[in-house]
């Protein structure tokens, strides 16, 4: 049971629940406590109660400059103050951000706009199967890429059904299934065996470069280069799914770090500061199959498409990010906060994984680095939760779930990290007495 002031935000709650299933809009937003949050602000956010937090989920990473940033936000504003939507022709807010996009990013020669991370792998994916002629795609246990029929199998899967068939929804299409072929992330070897088995009807290999829907698991050295090289061999496309490391990694995307350029790119989250909007980009010869230019025959479209919130709030994004040292400062912190907890851990004797990339980080409760998402059930999820709820009781949010990670912002201060280090090592005391 929680010690935190809720009564505020469980009266909201149960009047959400009134009018909304569950009472959130997201399913995996239903969890206990369940706070209704009314404030947010640089590296905090506030709930119903008045609690205030140091928030590290950040919305599952958008808030790559901390929460309502003035400069993203003054920009929204006087995009507004101008402008909004139209149903034809394009913006020059859209102008600006595509070459922004194209200018950072290797493998967007050219770039679309749409409005969610699930929207973009939809799209990336249609358009391989209709460069390639073929059916199927290999996605990896434990990754996600949205929720859509595509892809939405074998993310947390409970540990009897890794890589066996495991619809994430009732209602998906059956051939949805069967067309979307599971792989272990950082297994070149199982990656080449499935191409082979299905030679000739595997049109793309879509992941996320650093699976960060699982924590933090690192690619092994050479494995993105090989699933380069695997989709050249056998004429299927790489699709970078970066919705949470474009942007937050590096300007150009986790892409620019590891030297290798897919054939596709999705992007999203960082990439606008928490605003809606999402991308899917790559080389020109199979973006111009989109029937967004006369004679594609990929439909492409969406009314709210290129909208100027999102539009403006990319663009002052990464202008922030070209002009101030916000990955320089982020990465530092992260680095900081990654040796420190390690040194905890080693304090109290307590046996745990650091992992993380720059400004993101997780803390695996388990006794040797895992490569892919198997072996994440070795992590004491007990533990890992337990954790994170005490964290919550000394203002520090971090989503109370297994296998969630932390982001940093370029908002959190030292004295914010500071705090939470102390904190880490109270309440890591804690559980272990
Ligand atoms: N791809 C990745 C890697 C994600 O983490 C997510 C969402 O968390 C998505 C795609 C889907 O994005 P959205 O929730 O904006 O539809």
């Amino acid at each position: 049971m929680i010690q935190l002031k809720t009564e505020a935000s469980q009266a909201l709650y149960e009047e959400a629940n009134l009018y909304t299933p569950g009472g959130v809009h997201t399913s995996i937003r239903n969890v206990e406590p369940h706070l209704v949050f009314t404030r947010a602000e640089g590296a905090y956010i506030y709930d119903a109660d008045g609690n205030k937090y140091i928030d590290y989920q950040a919305a599952f990473g958008p808030y790559i400059l901390g929460h309502n940033h003035p400069y993203v936000n003054g920009k929204v504003i006087e995009a507004l103050q101008r402008t909004d939507l139209f149903g034809n022709g394009t913006t020059d807010l859209e102008i600006e951000l595509a070459k922004k996009i194209c200018k950072h990013v290797p493998s967007a020669e050219q770039v679309l706009f749409c409005n969610s991370g699930s929207e973009a792998t939809y799209h990336a994916i249609r358009l391989a199967r209709a460069v390639t002629g073929r059916p199927k795609l290999i996605k990896f246990q434990g990754c996600y890429h949205g929720w859509h029929d595509y892809v939405a199998r074998n993310m947390l899967s409970a540990w009897d059904m890794v890589g066996k068939r495991d619809p994430g929804s009732a209602g998906m299409l059956e051939e949805a299934l069967d067309n979307t072929l599971i792989c272990t992330y950082n297994d070149l070897a199982d990656v080449e065996q499935t191409l082979q088995r299905e030679e000739g009807s595997v049109a793309a290999i879509i992941v996320e470069p650093i699976p960060h829907n699982i924590g933090c698991i690192l690619p092994r050295e050479g494995f993105l280069a090989g699933l380069k090289k695997l989709c050249e061999a056998h004429g299927a496309l790489l699709i970078f799914d970066e919705v949470i490391t474009g942007f937050r990694h590096d300007i150009g995307g986790f892409q620019k770090v590891a030297g290798v350029t897919p054939d596709l790119t999705t992007m999203g989250k960082a990439m606008a500061n928490g605003f809606p909007i999402a991308a899917v980009a790559g080389k020109r010869k199979y973006m111009e199959r989109f029937n967004t230019k006369p004679g594609g025959d990929v439909w492409f479209a969406g009314t709210y498409n290129g909208h100027a919130v999102g539009t403006a709030a990319a663009i002052a994004t990464i202008e922030l990010m070209e002009q101030e040292p916000v990955h320089e400062t982020i990465f530092r912190l992260g680095d900081h906060v990654r040796s420190e907890i390690r040194g905890i851990l080693d304090r109290l004797g307590i046996q745990g994984v650091v992992s993380g990339f720059g400004s993101v980080w997780t803390t695996y409760f388990m006794d040797f680095e895992p490569k892919h998402y198997a072996e994440l059930q070795h992590n004491d999820a007990e533990f890992y939760v337990a954790y994170r709820k005490k964290l919550m009781e000394k203002g520090i949010f971090k989503l109370p779930m297994n296998l969630k990670r932390n982001h940093i912002s370029y908002s959190h201060t030292q004295a914010d990290i500071d705090y939470t280090l102390e904190m880490i090592e109270t309440v890591l005391k804690e559980l272990k007495s």
